[in-house]
Order: C-alpha cells, then sequence, then structure tokens
C-alpha cells in the first residue's frame, strides 16, 4: 500500500525572503518545490499538500489598505481564501506540466478550505499574530479607532514599527475533511488548508462564520494529517534539522527522536515560539495521536528525510 503524506511547505518553497513576490519569482520557487514533489509522486507517496500565505496575505493586504478609495477593502478571512486560491492554483499548474511532460494524467485539486476554532480561544482575548503591513504609531493608532483593529508596537524602533495583531486560535476540525479524502482515494493530489486554512467559528444555530484570524499552517496540517489518516507528516522549512540550543555555541542537530524526548526538548524551550515552536508542537500532536513518524527538514533534502537519512524525524 503507498503511503499517504501531508507535506507542509513553508515560506521559502513560494517566495524567498529576499524576493519582493513577483509572480515570476513565485513560479521559480514553486518550480523547485514541485521537483521535489513529483519525485515523491515517482517513488509511489500518495500526496496532500498544505502551504504557508504570509508574504502572499502580507502583500493582498497592502492592495486592500492601497485601494480601498477605489473598490472596497476586504477582510482577512476572504484575503485568506484568495491566497489559497493563488497559491493552488501556481501548484496546479506547475505540477500538471510536470506530469505532462512525463505522459501523467494525474488529477491536481486545490481545496479552499475552512478550519474550525473555539471562539472562546484564549488568543481572543490577546492576539499575537502580526499581518499586513507596518505602520507609524499614528497610522495605527488611527485604524485602530477607525476600523477596531488591534495594533502593536513590534520592532523596538524605526518609523513605521506598529502592525495590525489577529488572534491565532488552535485548529480543531477540517471542515472539508470529507471532500478531501474522497479525492485522495480518487488517486488526486490535493491542495489543501493554505495559510492554515480560514478560521470560523460555530454560530448558536450550528452554522459557520468566518474570522479575523490567522491558524499556524504546521498546527492546522497536522490537523489535516490527522483526519484523512496520514501515514507521515512532512515539514519542509529553511533548515535540515530542529536543533538543541538554536543559534548558540553549543547548538546540537536533532535526528531521530520519540515523542518524549521532544516533548522534554520543547519544555527545555529549544524551539522559539513563532517558527520552530509550532512545528514541534504539530510533529508531536500527529505521532501522539497515531501517526507513523513526523519529518522536520529542508525542501532539498526532503527524500532523503523520507529514506530516513536526515532530517529531524519523530516517531513513538
Ligand atoms: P516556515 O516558513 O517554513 O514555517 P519559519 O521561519 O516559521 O519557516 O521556521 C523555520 C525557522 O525556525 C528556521 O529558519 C529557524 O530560524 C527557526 N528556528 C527556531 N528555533 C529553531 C531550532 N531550535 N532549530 C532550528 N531552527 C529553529
Ligand atoms: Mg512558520
Amino acid at each position: 500500500m503507498s503511503k499517504l503524506v501531508v507535506i507542509a511547505l513553508g515560506g521559502n518553497a513560494i517566495k524567498q525572503a529576499h524576493q519582493e513576490g513577483t509572480a515570476e519569482e513565485q513560479f521559480r520557487n514553486v518550480a523547485i518545490t514541485c521537483e521535489q514533489l513529483v519525485k515523491m509522486n515517482a517513488l509511489g507517496y500518495k500526496m496532500l499538500i498544505t502551504h504557508g500565505n504570509g508574504p502572499q496575505a502580507g502583500n493582498l493586504l497592502i492592495q486592500q489598505e492601497e485601494g480601498k478609495t477605489i473598490v472596497p477593502s476586504q477582510p482577512l478571512d476572504i484575503v485568506g481564501a484568495m491566497t489559497q486560491g493563488q497559491i493552488g492554483y501556481m501548484f496546479q499548474n506547475t505540477l500538471k506540466n510536470y506530469f505532462l511532460k512525463k505522459g501523467k494524467d494525474i488529477p491536481i485539486v486545490t481545496v479552499i478550505t475552512q478550519v474550525l476554532v473555539n471562539k472562546n480561544d484564549p488568543d481572543f482575548q490577546d492576539p499575537s499574530k502580526p499581518v499586513g503591513p507596518f505602520y507609524t504609531k499614528e497610522e495605527a493608532l488611527k485604524l485602530q479607532k477607525e476600523k477596531g483593529y488591534i495594533v502593536k508596537q513590534v520592532k523596538p524602533t524605526g518609523e513605521k514599527n506598529w502592525r495590525r495583531v489577529v488572534p491565532s486560535p488552535e485548529p480543531l476540525q477540517i471542515l472539508e475533511a470529507n471532500a478531501i479524502e474522497a479525492l485522495l482515494k480518487a488517486r488526486a493530489i490535493v491542495i489543501a488548508s493554505g495559510g492554515g486554512g480560514v478560521p470560523v467559528m460555530k454560530n448558536g444555530d450550528g452554522t459557520f462564520k468566518g474570522l479575523e484570524a490567522v491558524i499556524d499552517k504546521d498546527k492546522a496540517g497536522n490537523v489535516l494529517a490527522q483526519s484523512v489518516k496520514a501515514n507521515i507528516f512532512l515539514i519542509l522549512t529553511d533548515v535540515e534539522h530542529a536543533s538543541k540550543n538554536f543559534g548558540k555555541k553549543n547548538e546540537e542537530k536533532i535526528g531521530k527522536i520519540t515523542v518524549e524526548e521532544a516533548e522534554k526538548l520543547f519544555r527545555e524551550g529549544h524551539f522559539l515560539k513563532g517558527s520552530m515552536g509550532p512545528k514541534i508542537t504539530a510533529a508531536i500532536r500527529f505521532v501522539k495521536a497515531g501517526g507513523e513518524k513526523a519529518i522536520i527538514t529542508s525542501l532539498e533534502k526532503a527524500i532523503e528525510a523520507l529514506e530516513g537519512k536526515t532530517g529531524t524525524i519523530i516517531e513513538k
């Protein structure tokens, strides 16, 4: 039986930190990423892909701000859905072309995904996730007054050192899980829960409502992987390993570890909160829920890591 791998792609898979984010740049990065995905397909893995959207949502939010005197500005849930379509399309197009060259006709489908969160999640009380453009203090306070945004100073100095912050609640459930499973059964390569999915809450009558919040894409990736009973959760980022004592003289790469060892390292504070922390948390949750293994490595090392030769591998 071929194994189902959920692949969480980091920011660098679509836009490098130093790039502006032109369509050409993004397609070039996606092409490099897709080369790895095509190799995984050739090795017989079934694939469900998820991805970040920070830079794309950031740029779209700037367009909402700058264009608001000409066309209505769209809220964050819609911006999130827009980036799922945008990035999904780039992968659909690029993968399709690669497979065409190999004479393979594989359906590739993006599912715009809604992810249930609890409206009482503590992060709604104290939002933590900066989004969109940087503002001066005056601009930020004006937006606070006019639009009810929560704004915070995010850098100690600089002229524009304020940003809007939004809650980053825990993902609970993938609303489109059954549809995604059916597509995987039909042998499609599926792209889902991009940018962590659009966060939605349940209304009193059981219906759902989109929220202005951002879900961590690795944590949502774990919920996605669990809900389709994936064998492997592969988190691809810009480092080959998670490390102990990250950035210090005694930094040490982490190879194969158990869940208990990962939990201990997490408690000891080796993983930064907004970056490696959620990856380790997501990996631990996946293996604890019965997943075979979770891997954290770089895009280039994906295949080697699947073969057990490199990367940080968390197993029971
Ligand atoms: P992505 O876009 O892939 O989610 P992030 O920037 O969120 O990427 O996370 C990857 C980054 O996590 C690395 O580039 C590194 O700077 C940082 N990081 C924090 N703690 C660690 C650690 N203990 N080991 C390795 N990298 C770490
Ligand atoms: Mg990240």
